[in-house]
């Protein structure tokens, strides 16, 4: 990659994503189920630029949707709305029907609360609302507690006899129209084998619920594959494919899964320049970088690792340092003890896997203004998104000045 080229092209910070690579993970991903009717939904969270979602519905691929303005990048991407799944905690009465309007494929309910209001919005739309239950399988997914949701610790989704009871009612309402079951429970998982245990636990749920002739369609076992950002080993997809399609064995039901990192973590790196170098006083490190916490929020939020990597002095002798940002706030880290050769100002560095919940969690916190975004395909890079002005970030108060 020419990323001396790139960051002089476009400035830094810079993220960059290689969209050849997030197509061969969707076909890898895809092709595991090539037995059985599935779909791919791409979990818009993850990273939600339009172009990177026009790409995916392209392929054919599904959407999975967290927030009303989730659903409508995917429609302005070129989304079928019934590859559209709506999925969340807290959908608000105004979200849930602008959601029964764009005629979804389902939306993803997370409590009898929520069903109650789904089912009360669609009769005021007099045409019902296709559903899914979040069922919270009480598995350890074994992953960080700030990304682990199916515990029944969390605040995800219904207990499996709370969502039979759910379903119940759904079934005996003019207004609701109960077609999948779901679960979700956790990111960045290495060992997918608690999902096909979830799997397993979620589909003896289906076999009552189809024994009651509640006529569930879709199954999905969200999303939460783990990539490689360190030195974990890519976990098995064909064990996990497996493990499900085992698990609905003598059920026909179209598989739906939700990958957002495992499709796109890879596939971004952020381009950052050194601003500065300093010793502190115990002979500590700093490398100072244009990049910071507001940029990518994953090492302060989760004390995530990202490999950092020098483009320059590649041969030379490398010591560690702290690779922080201007944002004022010890939390504010790209790295730490991180491995670089010596620095100057204006030396490139790239953090790596930074493909998914980057830019998506970026903030203009600092009154910084977001990197900007692009796309490598074909062997030919392109513009994005363009890189945030000062403008942007006042347009909504200086009319009250
Ligand atoms: C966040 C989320 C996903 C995607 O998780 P990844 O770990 O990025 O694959 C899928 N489904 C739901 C409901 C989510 O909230």
């Amino acid at each position: 990659m020419d990323y001396s080229g790139l960051a002089e092209k476009y400035g830094t910070p810079l993220y960059v994503y290689d969209f050849d690579y997030i197509k061969s993970r969707y076909n890898a991903l895809k092709s595991q189920f090539a037995a059985r009717k599935s779909l791919v939904c791409y979990a818009v969270k993850a990273n939600s630029n339009l172009s990177l979602l026009k790409m995916l519905a392209n392929l054919g691929a599904g959407f999975d949707c967290v927030s009303i303005g989730e659903v409508k990048r995917a429609l302005i991407a070129g989304a079928k709305p019934y590859k559209i799944i709506y999925s969340g905690v807290g959908k608000s009465e105004e979200e849930i029907a602008q959601a029964l309007n764009i005629g979804i494929l389902m939306l993803n309910l997370e409590s009898s609360e929520e069903m109650l209001l789904a089912e009360r919005v669609a009769k005021s739309l007099g045409k019902p609302a296709k559903i899914s239950i979040r069922i919270n399988p009480n598995i350890d997914p074994k992953t960080h507690p700030y990304i682990s949701t199916g515990l029944s610790e969390n605040k995800f989704g219904v207990s499996v006899a709370d969502a039979k009871k759910m379903y119940l009612y759904a079934k005996k309402s003019e207004f609701l129209e109960p077609v999948g079951a779901h679960f979700h429970i956790g990111s960045q998982l290495t060992d997918l084998s608690p999902i096909v245990e979830a799997a397993n636990i979620v589909s003896d749920v289906v076999t009552e619920l189809l024994a009651m002739e509640i006529d569930i369609k879709f199954f999905d076992v969200g999303g939460g594959i783990g990539i490689t950002y360190e030195n974990e080993l890519e976990p098995d997809l064909y064990a996990y494919a497996q493990g499900i399609l085992a698990a609905l064995k003598g059920k026909d039901l179209t598989i739906v899964c939700e990958p957002g990192r495992f499709l796109v973590g890879n596939s971004g790196e952020l381009l950052t320049r050194v601003l500065y170098q300093k010793t502190g006083e115990k002979g500590k490190r700093f490398v100072i970088t244009d990049a910071a916490m507001n940029d990518l929020i994953r090492p302060s939020l989760y004390q995530a690792y990202h490999e950092i990597k020098a483009v320059s002095n590649l041969n030379d002798e490398t010591q560690t340092c702290d690779v922080v940002g201007p944002i004022c706030e010890s939390g504010d880290f790209l790295g730490k003890n991180v491995s670089l050769p010596p620095l100057k100002s204006g030396d490139l560095l790239v953090v790596k896997s930074a493909g998914a919940y980057g830019f998506s969690m970026s903030s203009n916190y600092n009154s910084r203004t977001r990197p900007a975004e692009v796309a490598i395909e074909d062997g030919s890079d392109r513009l994005i998104r363009a890189r945030e002005n000062f403008d942007d970030l006042i347009k909504n108060e200086k009319e009250y000045l």
